[in-house]
């Protein structure tokens, strides 16, 4: 076992905090204690080393660190904070697992994962609401859909499930119309940066680092430790998890693994309803998906900021890290392009990027989306929203790859496929990776 570096005085003081301590405490511990990640040096010897600290890996890291306290973990990531990527910027939607095969990893840990969310919401203070959801069916043909998804949902054991008509559509969502729908009364919202924030917090109180402003930039193997070099200094560990989100396949790539499937960048840019017309949603209104798809179309969800967002729409995107519109990075373009299966794909769901073309060129498009729901919305009653970008992976032969994918290699253990609802299964994904590498590392 390596010896543990950066356990100064702080992380002393945090780690001693007895258990049960409860989340408030904590975190007026650690606002006097200051913040660790600018003044550690990570570089140096460690067994575990996570790399990314999005809500996964730190989860993930979260994990091991319970289940093996005598590890020296550090979680290594590249933004100057946690959760800057898609843990930031998305629906911030709990999903209850109606919409995934049934036996899939997907279904089985939406599950898992939005129950051990919300007891970790509640026992830390995390801003969260079980608000619950409606899919609704606006058109005949969109019912046999709707019946498809209250079979899988009721197969994944989805809490409180059922079915409402015209009239339980008006009682839930007053300005809502459709011929049926299901209700979900488990999916909720939460914020989805606070959850990240507060695994950050009890992995620095477990004595484990997270180190920010750390980029991996080189990976070598081949020895008896994974060398990491990062912009921070050279980390020694006996092995790596990594858990990196929009880049997720160049590490894999880095340290021999297969460059199938690749990350594929879609942005997904929101409106958002102006404050006076927040009124006409309560919670959350899904449509029907198209079930050749991995993403579930333009919603309008309730945030837990107190927003109404409209969206998301879903392009492909020049950059990994395409927030602003016009982000163009000749790399990640060129990854894009380059892959077969990036024209594979477009062969087959080019209908659907006309359409995705239409709702993101204007807000007209997109209100005319919503308005199916919401018959009252007008154009005028939406303003620019934020913007997400989702890694999604693509295979070589033009399949978007559907279930949470993940693979190893030397020394390591790597999430590569991780869309929504990945941060809804964040805590139960952290339980699938442990057993991994409970039984492929040499912990
Ligand atoms: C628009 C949108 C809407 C969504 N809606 C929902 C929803 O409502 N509910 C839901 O459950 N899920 C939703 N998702 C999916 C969810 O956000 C993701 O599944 C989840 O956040 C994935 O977490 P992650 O930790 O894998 O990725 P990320 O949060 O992207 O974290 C990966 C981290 O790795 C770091 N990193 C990458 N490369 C390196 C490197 N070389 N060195 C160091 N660090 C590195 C990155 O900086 C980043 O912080 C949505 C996603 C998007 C984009």
């Amino acid at each position: 076992m390596s010896p543990q570096p950066g356990h100064d005085k702080r992380s002393r003081l945090l780690i001693d905090l007895p258990h049960g301590t409860s989340g408030a405490a904590r975190r007026e511990v650690r606002l006097r204690a200051g913040p660790l990640s600018a003044l550690e040096d990570p570089s140096g010897d460690c067994d575990l080393a996570v790399v990314g600290a999005g809500i996964i890996g730190l989860a993930v890291a979260r994990e091991l660190a319970e289940r093996h306290p005598a590890l020296t973990i550090r979680v290594l990531e590249k933004e100057a904070d946690v959760g800057a990527h898609q843990t930031g910027h998305n629906s911030g939607v709990v999903h209850a697992g109606i919409y995934y095969a049934p036996g899939s990893l997907k279904a089985r840990l939406c599950v898992e994962g939005a129950r051990l969310l919300y007891e970790r919401c509640e026992r830390d203070g995390i801003p969260h609401e079980r608000c619950g959801k409606l899919i609704v069916a606006t058109d005949g043909s969109e019912l046999a859909a709707l019946d498809e998804l209250e079979r899988r949902g009721i197969a994944n054991t989805v809490p409180g499930l059922r079915r409402v008509d015209a009239d339980g559509i008006r009682e839930l969502e007053p300005h809502a119309r459709g011929l049926g729908a299901l209700h979900s009364p488990g999916t909720g919202i939460v914020d989805f940066t606070g959850v990240a924030r507060s695994l950050a917090d009890e992995l620095r109180e477990r004595g484990a680092e997270v180190a920010t402003g750390c980029e991996v930039t080189e990976i070598r193997t081949g020895g008896r430790r994974i060398e990491l070099r990062t912009a921070r200094g050279e980390v020694r560990a006996r092995h790596a998890l990594f858990c990196a989100g929009l880049w997720a396949d160049r590490l894999a790539v880095a340290c021999g693994g297969d460059p199938d499937p690749r990350i594929v960048p879609f942005r997904g840019a929101y409106l958002r309803l102006r404050p006076e017309r927040r009124h006409l949603v309560r919670a959350l209104i899904y449509p029907v998906p198209d079930p050749r798809l991995p993403f579930l179309g333009v919603h309008l969800s309730r945030h837990p900021s107190g927003d109404v967002l409209v969206g998301p729409t879903a392009l492909l995107a020049p950059a990994r890290d395409a927030y602003a519109p016009g982000r163009v990075r000749p790399r990640d373009a060129a990854a894009t392009a380059l892959w077969p299966g990036t024209w594979r794909m477009a062969r087959r769901f080019w209908r659907t990027g006309v359409r995705e073309l239409r709702h993101a060129a204007g807000s007209g498009a997109l209100a005319r989306a919503a308005a199916r729901y919401v018959p009252e919305l007008r154009k005028g009653d939406l303003e620019p929203g934020p913007a997400g970008v989702r890694a999604q992976a693509l295979c070589r032969d033009g399949t978007l790859l559907d279930d949470f994918a993940f693979s190893a290699t030397e020394r390591a253990l790597h999430v590569r496929n991780a869309p929504s609802p990945g941060a809804t299964s964040a805590l139960a994904i952290a339980r699938h990776v442990a057993d991994r590498a409970g039984r492929a590392l040499d912990l």
